[in-house]
């Protein structure tokens, strides 16, 4: 490589140049930006650089765009098209990148900076930039002082080789545990998880089927298998993984330790930082307000569920003594009745659906309700891309270029599973250069192809899949926020940040618009009435229970952070407090033995320590939102209505991180969110038959 020609990472005319990167050029390309970004760092918090936004923003704010732009580049080609040599120079770099982001957001001198700046002259987006800027320096610890300062640093240390090793264990205890049984004992399994399980005892010498504790074995043997006996074996091994009611040989595996230790560093953090508790602390940066609120929102959702949980229970223990002789169901055999239930009730194909759901009429489907609704237009577009399969999108309105979008749908060897919106740059009113730059997002799923020539045929839950993330797109690009921090979904409080998302999951429910947006792969014909019908019968199929169970654990979390388990020997006693929970909301009692909360993997060693409610306060948002087209649709006939696609649109899409959600919700629906929209999708708003 010759020492002129410049890298394709450092080339930031215009858009990454996915096609030109090699593994070679990312160490020097990612050095040059951090030197780059350090000397940046250095110059704004020099004493006599100006405490002022502009000025800052256009020496630090372009150095770390630039390496944020870069290592999205070389993070999303790890992603989608991974190589050994990529991932090993991907690896190699990494630390180097997030110690400069952890040193970013902990320098002192920037902070004094951001604490100098006059406030008073800063534009509204800017303001809320800046106050998002000070509240991560603060909750980062940046106020503390000299012993109290070294111990939250070592705080934070501790908390995350704990919560490694937590998520250690219950990945050592799940992996520890293995079942050699006959192909006669599972007897109901579906095919291909009997093979999948004979493969396993194969490979290690042994003749059989192996059964695991990972969720593509151990869900379907639960739902499937005839045997109570093998079911109930799976049910205990499972629910007391990573605790003391484990087998002897995998006590060694106990995270009860582990979790006292994380509450207790939790606690003292938030003493530290002058709160009452971690739950106070988790909600500081998120829309819901205090821990009492989330408590309440829970315990009334709880409480208008109810009724319907206890439904879907007596019509579980009606089915399984009439038509499956279980008279007495126990804790492992509710999966298997209320499979054979819903099997009873809503019997329909997924293949048959599936012919419906053609990859390109879906996504002309797609378009077309974006385009209506939010009055863009998407076209066609070529740019660099890393894939022959890529596609991409110009979105415009009239003659004006709004944002560009990447699609790649299809699954492949390389591409990391799941599906994904990611930026690969926001907009923003460049400081350096006074010009707006346009946002450009990455949409990516993992659908099957096509075969035989045909369309790709896409699953309703793929369909599904595919909405949701272009609704997070959408919120990235249709913001008219011209401050980086606060603009698209930058800056979005994290339990609203669903919103879009959700609300766009919507339309897959539609008949109006599924209609529209379905053509058989070898007749034409739309989606049959009759099979939508039962697509939406099933969708709420215990729908209480469901609730339940989401309520159970997200009250459980928000309690337990707030410090209300019981104490024992100065300790908290996380399963008297979840046995507590469970005799408030549940209306299943699990066995005795079981230890749910020594594999709550969100709470522990995830980032949802007090923050599991968001599932649920989202999709109430979303919903709630949703229902305001719905309303409209009462008046005109169409949820596609325009002026209800505007008030959305500029309320939400465009207002993004620049104001609180909760702001921008009441702007859009004249007041706060409710419940009913949510329970009324949801199957739980007439009183239960
Ligand atoms: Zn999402």
């Amino acid at each position: 490589m010759s020492v002129s020609a410049p890298l394709p990472l450092l080339n930031f005319q215009d858009l990454p140049l996915f096609d030109q990167v090699l593994p070679e050029q990312i160490g020097p390309a990612i050095d040059a930006l951090l030197t780059q970004a350090d000397a940046a760092l250095e110059a704004v918090t020099a004493p006599d650089f100006p405490a002022d936004w502009k000025q800052m923003a256009s020496v630090l704010d372009v150095a770390t765009e630039r390496l944020g732009r870069a290592w999205g580049t070389v993070n999303h080609l790890n992603s989608v098209a991974d190589t050994p040599t990529l991932r090993a120079a991907y690896n190699e770099a990494l630390p180097r990148v997030t110690d400069f982001w952890t040193r970013l957001g902990a320098d002192e001198r920037l902070y004094a900076k951001y604490k100098a700046m006059p406030v008073g002259s800063l534009t509204s987006e800017q303001a809320q930039a800046h106050r998002n800027a000070m509240r991560g320096f603060v909750l980062g610890g940046a106020e503390l002082q000299g012993e109290a300062k070294s111990r939250f640093a070592a705080i934070q240390e501790q908390h995350a080789e704990l919560a490694q090793k937590f998520s250690e264990n219950s990945l050592d205890a799940t992996d520890a545990f293995s079942l050699l049984v006959t192909e006669e004992e599972l007897a109901g399994v579906p095919t291909d998880v009997v093979e999948a399980a004979r493969a396993l005892a194969q490979s290690s010498g042994q003749s059989g089927c192996k059964l695991t504790l990972k969720m593509p074995c151990y869900l379907p043997v639960m739902q499937f298998a005839h045997s109570a006996a093998l079911r109930q074996t799976l049910h205990r091994a499972y629910t007391t993984r990573a605790s003391d009611q484990a087998a002897p040989e995998h006590v060694k595996f106990d995270n009860s330790a582990i979790m006292q230790s994380l509450l207790a560093l939790r606690q003292e953090e938030a003493d530290l930082l002058g709160y009452a508790n971690f739950a106070q602390v988790s909600l500081v940066p998120k829309m819901a307000q205090s821990p009492e609120q989330v408590a309440s929102f829970l315990r009334d959702l709880a409480a208008k569920a109810r009724p319907y949980a206890e439904q879907d229970l007596a019509d579980m223990r009606a089915f399984a003594a009439e038509h499956l002789g279980l008279s007495d169901p126990q804790a492992w055999d509710w999966p298997y009745i209320g499979e054979k239930l819903k099997e009873t009730r809503y019997a329909f194909s997924e293949q048959e659906v599936k012919t419906y759901f053609t990859a390109p009429k879906v996504l002309q489907g797609l378009f077309n309700i974006v385009e209506t609704l939010f009055e863009v237009s998407i076209r066609p577009d070529t740019a660099p891309v890393w894939h022959p399969k890529v596609e991409f999108f110009r979105i415009e309105r009239g003659t004006q270029l709004v944002g560009q979008f990447y699609l790649d749908m299809g699954a492949r060897t390389g591409k990391r599973g799941g599906a994904w919106m990611d930026d690969v740059r926001t907009r923003w009113l460049r400081p350096d250069t006074g010009t707006l730059q346009t946002p450009v997002a990455h949409l990516v799923c993992n659908f099957a192809e096509g075969v035989g020539g045909k369309p790709a045929l896409l699953t309703h839950d793929d369909v599904i899949t595919l909405f949701h993330e272009f609704g997070h797109g959408l919120h990235h690009l249709l913001t008219q926020v011209n401050e980086r921090d606060v603009s698209g979904i930058s800056g979005v409080e994290w339990d609203a940040v669903e919103l879009p998302s959700q609300f766009m999951e919507n339309f897959c429910w539609e008949w109006d618009v599924l209609k529209h947006m379905t053509a058989h792969v070898d007749t034409g014909e739309p989606l049959p009435r009759s099979l939508y019908d039962k697509m939406l019968a099933a969708k709420n199929f215990q729908s209480g229970l469901q609730t339940l169970r989401q309520v159970e654990f997200a009250l459980f979390d928000m309690l337990l952070h707030m410090g209300q388990a019981p104490l024992v020997d100065g300790k908290p006693d996380v399963m008297a407090l979840l046995n507590r929970v469970r005799q408030e909301v549940a209306v299943l009692t699990p066995p005795a033995y079981t230890r749910t909360p020594n594999t709550f993997g969100h709470i522990f060693s995830g980032g949802y320590s007090a923050g599991y409610y968001s599932y649920k306060w989202a999709e109430v948002l979303s919903a709630d939102a949703y229902a305001a087209f719905e309303e409209a649709a009462q008046q005109t006939g169409s949820t596609l209505d325009v002026p209800t696609g505007k008030r959305f649109r500029e309320a939400i899409l465009e207002a993004g991180g620049s104001r609180p959600a909760m702001d921008s919700f009441k702007a859009f629906r004249g007041r706060e969110p409710d419940l009913s929209a949510l329970l009324r999708h949801q199957g739980m708003a007439a009183q239960p038959a």
